[in-house]
């Protein structure tokens, strides 16, 4: 029989609809991961279909995209064993460590005109709330940041209008010059296509350019889906699926490594996921450049798309974001040994869950404007290291805090004892509260970060 943790995951996520952002609470505590002899016993339970696939994986075979789609349609037992075999494969690949970054989100600029249809985020330029931060400002966030911890700074903005091709480089050199060690995450597959026709220089050049300056690794961020025609109804596109590819595989080939992620849960379906984890795998397979893997549920909220469009769905369902995270787990197993729970995205509570379904991270703190809560101008929410420690220690794993490349910094002791739901994080914050403050924004609205 499987672990009593990994067997409520389900049931308490399995009936929602719509976003994973509900405040529904699940009351167990984590126990160990499976066995091999209680997993063997659940998957002889199980079809033989879906057995057969989960065997597969657990002896290191890669699984095919229909053989993904099938296991997209697990239900009872056989979605009991999908769940233990992808919290095994994290075991395996992994151990029992969940992990998290110190970092902080600085968006530069909210001003961009091309329009995905998805976006929540952009603004015209002269449009109230439009905003564009000078170098000092960015500068000394990025400094606040080092002071506060972070090693790791995540620099995205819009398409603005009026930048020139060399605004990118000005940023990465603003920030090396005050903060010299700070790792600079920066610039999603979109941004670079836009810099380096600004700049009228190929993306490789232009990629060297800003890694001669200190870029240390990308977002691979603006993939929403890899599909051709659920692009062009997304970002009617502007940045094709064999561009992203194209300039993804271009800055793993400079020796730069990037993120990978999905965005799920509007005009896509399952086979739309399965195809799309395929490419990742695929990508992994030729360069190695990917550091994790990260599916993000598409945030509805403020979303032209959603708003404009009957037929758009309101994000994932439950059921979906534990088998988008477990079969991630599953298809990218020996490829991409890091797969990411986005708290911002699924709320602490199911991000904790998703560390037994298969994931492992549970990416960044969120590092409030601290000047300005500290002032009194503002309540502030902040989710801090030992926030994040809470979340990973209530899955019942060892936490760790990582660097951006998945280097250990430090380790820390599991607590006495496991603090209830609740008391997870300072608070709860629903994602649309998240979305509507006024700190670093485009992680919780599906935008430039998505
Ligand atoms: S997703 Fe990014 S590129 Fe698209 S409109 Fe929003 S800010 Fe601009």
């Amino acid at each position: 029989m499987m672990n009593d943790y990994i067997s409520m995951v389900p049931q308490a996520i399995g009936n929602g609809t719509g976003n994973a952002s509900s405040n529904q609470t699940t009351d167990a505590t984590a126990g160990a991961t499976p066995s091999n002899a209680s997993l063997t016993a659940l998957l002889r339970s199980t079809s033989a279909k879906v057995s057969d696939i989960l065997n597969k994986s657990l002896n290191d075979e890669d699984i095919s995209e229909q053989e993904g789609l099938i296991l997209f349609d697990t239900q009872g037992r056989d979605l009991d064993a999908l769940i233990a075999t992808a919290d095994k494969l994290r075991e395996n690949s992994v151990g029992d460590c969940g992990t998290f970054v110190i970092t902080r989100n600085i968006n530069f600029t909210n001003v961009c005109n091309m329009g995905c249809k998805f976006c929540g985020f952009a603004k015209r330029k002269n449009e109230a709330g439009a905003e564009l931060l000078s170098m000092d400002e960015i500068a000394n966030r990025a400094q606040e940041a080092w002071d506060r911890g972070a090693t790791e700074v995540c620099i995205q903005g819009g398409l603005h209008p009026d930048l020139k091709g060399d605004h990118y480089r000005n940023i990465l050199k603003a920030i090396k010059a005050q903060v010299p060690d700070m790792h600079i995450h920066a610039f999603s597959p979109f941004e670079i296509w836009y810099g380096a026709r600004k700049s009228r220089m190929s993306t490789a050049d232009f990629i060297q350019d800003l890694i001669d300056h200190g870029l240390g690794s990308m977002p691979g961020t603006a993939a929403e889906i890899l599909d051709v025609e659920i692009r062009k109804k997304l970002t009617k596109d502007k940045l094709s699926t064999e561009q992203w590819i194209d300039i993804i595989t271009t800055a793993h080939k400079l020796g730069l490594p990037t993120t990978a992620t999905i965005m799920y849960g509007h005009v896509d379906s399952p086979k739309h996921w399965v195809e799309h984890i395929g490419k990742i795998r695929t990508i992994q397979q030729q360069t190695g450049g990917f550091t994790e893997f990260v599916p993000l549920g598409f945030v509805h909220y403020e979303s032209p798309l959603y708003l404009s469009q009957p037929d758009v769905r309101p994000g994932p369902t439950a059921d979906e974001n534990i088998k988008m995270h477990a079969i991630s787990r599953v298809m990218l197993n020996g490829w991409i040994d890091n797969i990411q729970a986005s708290w911002v995205k699924l709320g602490p509570d199911y991000a904790s869950a998703m560390l037994r379904a298969g994931a492992n991270d549970i990416g960044g703190t969120l590092m409030n404007e601290s000047i300005t809560r500290a002032s009194g101008g503002k309540n502030g929410q902040e989710i801090v290291p030992a926030d994040m420690v809470k979340m990973i220690e209530k899955a019942g794993l060892h936490a760790a805090r990582r660097n951006t490349l998945y280097q250990t910094i430090e380790k820390f002791e599991r607590s006495a004892t496991l603090e209830l739901v609740d008391t997870v994080c300072r608070q709860t914050i629903p994602v649309m509260e998240i979305a509507s403050s006024d700190n670093a924004l485009m992680p919780r609205v599906s935008g430039a970060l998505s």
